[in-house]
């Protein structure tokens, strides 16, 4: 996700890795600090925009992982 930093905005949004990719190109990298650059808030147009890693875990993937005992 991508977090506006830029008060009263402080808007979340949600990066589409997939268009990134088309936009940069495949070969472009994608870390925070190449990424951070080139994005700009949608909702302000800021430049303050933070990268937060979110990861794609269900609530139940903990309990999976102990084998239900
Ligand atoms: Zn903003």
């Amino acid at each position: 996700m991508a977090h506006c930093h830029r008060p009263p905005c402080n808007h979340n949004q949600v990066l589409n890795l997939v268009k990134l990719r088309d936009r940069f190109g495949p070969d472009a990298p994608a870390m925070a600090d190449d990424l951070i650059p080139k994005l700009r808030c949608a909702k302000c147009g800021g430049k303050k925009v933070g990268l937060i890693y979110t990861p794609d875990t269900s609530p139940n993937a903990y309990g999976k992982a102990k084998g239900g005992r």
